[in-house]
């Protein structure tokens, strides 16, 4: 009997896991932390439900948080197996983990100083040195490449388009079905990354859902962003943009440095001011031949990503000048929603001028402070005081990497013949129902949308 376990990532968007179980052997298909709200985040501190030392081998789609957060309290809970991953993937990982487990350990910390944690004392979910053992059982595999991670069960990586080494997973099962785990999918004809790869034949194919009520903006060439730069020029003052350190700055970057070959904008310095960001760019940049073909570089630049005027600040004394000069000067730093990290410096700076304008390119969750400013609100608090807003807050959607609706059906089109079943996974019910209907309407596919915790036979 072969059965298929829903972890995570069921009827909601984070947490990703998915166990897959045949004759005896485990496999676990990414491991990622369940982020948001606190009844979810709870989930991350319960045992894992099998002894994690159970497990014969952990398979990993990509890099982002809420895919692969898990693996240093899985390896902390006693599991010494591979985990399986694209060479881009363990890339990311060796950014994503030990950072994450700072943060654990920064989060613990400060709660104790405050007292505001019910547990005393406050202890990190996995600390720094709990993420380093974890990537020392990363075991990259290149695309296209099949491998038996557990006797009876093979996998092979194809390109997702999401982000550096994303993939969807093709799974052979001997004497039982093949499994699709499609991951988090990219978006067709968007720069930096490829298309998401053709779908192998499957019986059974798990796809996420997190834009399945939605249509994306169509491209506009980049020139929302030009306005804005233009904008903030005329006004002579500089332009922040908070992002996400992997992934939206190689975006962000793509179409400066195009608008300024184009010449719709003028050249200004572009400085990151994020040593994760700073580093995520090394590994595009040595792995530009897994990215849009447009990417590599020509006889016209050496690089991929550098504008005309480019800067990566690596200390905190540059930062900090970075952020007293008053220099026209495109400012991309971290964290994208504005809840820590060095952007804070540079907002607290320039929030309070109206010739300057905070450029929000990712998605701002309730709660945050970038979710406020974008909501705009007249003054946030900061460091201890509150800092008035008087510059120009915008916001570009058109950034997102997960593909909408449209996206979704084209990709599942591209499957050679209709699986046996279609499981909906990440995304919040709404969405994900709408894309069943949607699904059923134009496919007429059996489709299933499980439940957390959840196990079916295939
Ligand atoms: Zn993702």
């Amino acid at each position: 009997m072969t059965t298929l376990t829903f972890l995570g990532a069921a009827r909601t968007v984070t947490g990703s896991k998915y166990l897959l179980e045949h004759r005896g052997k485990r496999v676990l298909f990414d491991c990622g932390l369940f982020q948001g709200l606190k009844e979810l985040r709870l989930r991350n501190w319960a045992d894992f439900p099998i002894p994690a030392g159970s497990l014969d081998a952990v398979v990993l789609t990509h890099a982002h948080l809420d895919h692969v957060g898990y693996l240093p309290k899985l390896t902390a809970q006693g599991y010494r197996g591979r985990v399986f991953c694209t060479p881009g993937t363990k890339d990311l990982c060796q950014l994503v983990l030990p950072d994450a487990g700072r943060i654990q350990e920064e989060d613990a910390r400060q709660a104790n100083r405050h007292g505001y944690s019910k547990h005393h004392p406050a202890l990190p979910l996995f600390a720094e040195s709990d993420a380093l053992r974890a990537l020392t059982h990363l075991q990259p595999l290149g695309y296209h490449r099949e491998i038996e991670v557990a006797p009876g069960i093979s996998v092979e990586f194809h390109p997702a388009g999401h982000l550096l080494g994303s993939a969807f997973i093709r799974v052979l099962v001997s004497g039982g079905p093949t499994l699709l785990f499609g991951g988090d999918l990219g978006r067709y004809g968007r720069p930096v990354l490829r298309d998401p790869s053709v779908a192998c034949r499957a019986d059974f194919v798990l796809v996420e859902s997190t834009y399945g009520d939605t249509d994306h903006r169509p491209d506009d060439e980049g020139e929302a962003l030009a306005e804005i730069i233009r904008d903030t020029v005329a006004r002579g003052g500089k332009l922040v943009i908070p992002s996400f350190a992997i992934g939206r700055v190689e975006e962000v970057l793509y179409w400066v440095r195009r608008l300024e070959e184009e010449r719709r904008i003028p050249v200004l310095p572009v400085f990151i001011d994020s040593p994760m960001a700073a580093e995520a760019l090394k590994y595009y940049s040595a792995r530009v031949s897994e990215l849009d073909p447009e990417l590599r570089p020509s006889f016209k630049r050496v690089s991929a990503f550098a504008t005309t005027r480019f800067h990566t600040i690596a200390s905190t004394q540059q930062s900090k000048e970075l952020t007293a000069s008053r220099t026209a000067a495109i400012v991309i730093s971290s964290s994208g929603m504005a809840t820590g990290g060095r952007v804070l410096h540079h907002l607290e700076a320039v929030l309070p001028k109206e010739k300057n304008t905070v450029l929000f390119v990712g998605y701002q969750a309730v709660g945050t402070r970038g979710r406020k400013l974008v909501d705009g609100a007249a003054s946030v608090r900061m460091h201890g005081h509150d800092v008035a807003v008087r510059a120009r807050i915008a916001k570009l959607d058109s950034m997102s990497a997960h593909a909408d609706r449209g996206e979704i059906l084209r990709w599942l089109g591209t499957l050679a013949s209709a699986p046996k079943r279609l499981c909906l996974v990440h995304g919040e019910p709404a969405p994900m129902d709408a894309l069943k209907e949607l699904i059923r309407d134009r496919l007429a596919w059996p489709v299933q949308t499980p439940e957390h915790g959840e196990t079916i036979e295939l």
